[in-house]
């Protein structure tokens, strides 16, 4: 192989190689969390805004509390999170006479799917693009927080995602 040669692979060799770091690199950023005082409601929001803001339904100031995310690890963890529902979808099909509880067991799924698929969404506006989840080796333990898992349906909340954390005073 001429010297030439050698080198131009090198350079694609470490072109890739950056762009797979690229990828593969944490997005830092923040979400709020939006508490109201006189509905006690609380809700977040991946938009930042400086002067604050209101509640629609009652026009009361909220209390606003930021937390920093890292985009990527969030997302990959609500991926996996849409896929046990999945798996616990398919397991609540059951036939014939349990299917009422079943309806509400699948009812309770659905919702904590849509809840999912909102949280990535967020996250997606939040880079203004489509975010590339860590791959399957990747381990949620290896962040150094605090995940909650709810139980007994085994999906895992980041800290971003425990309201209580940033609002104790908030029930929910
Ligand atoms: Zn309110």
């Amino acid at each position: 192989m001429s010297n030439i040669s050698a080198k131009v692979i090198n350079l694609a060799d470490r072109r890739a190689k950056k762009e797979n770091e690229a990828r593969n690199a944490p997005i830092f950023s923040v979400i709020t969390w939006l508490y109201c005082p006189k509905c006690k409601s609380l809700e977040y929001s991946e938009l930042e805004m400086p002067n604050g803001r209101i509640h629609k339904q009652c026009g009361t100031m909220v209390e606003e509390e930021e937390v920093e995310i890292e985009v990527r690890a969030e997302y990959t963890i609500s991926l996996r999170n849409s896929k046990l529902l999945d798996k616990l979808f398919e397991g609540t099909k059951i036939p014939g006479f349990l299917k009422p509880f079943a309806k509400k067991g699948t009812g309770m799924l659905e919702s904590l799917q849509v809840a999912e698929q909102e949280f990535r969404r967020r996250l997606e506006n939040i880079v203004d693009g489509s975010v590339t989840p860590y791959p399957d080796e990747w381990d949620e333990n290896s962040l150094a927080m605090d995940l909650k898992t709810l139980e007994p349906l085994g999906l895992i909340l980041t800290e971003a995602r425990q309201p209580n954390l940033h609002f104790p005073e908030a029930e929910s």
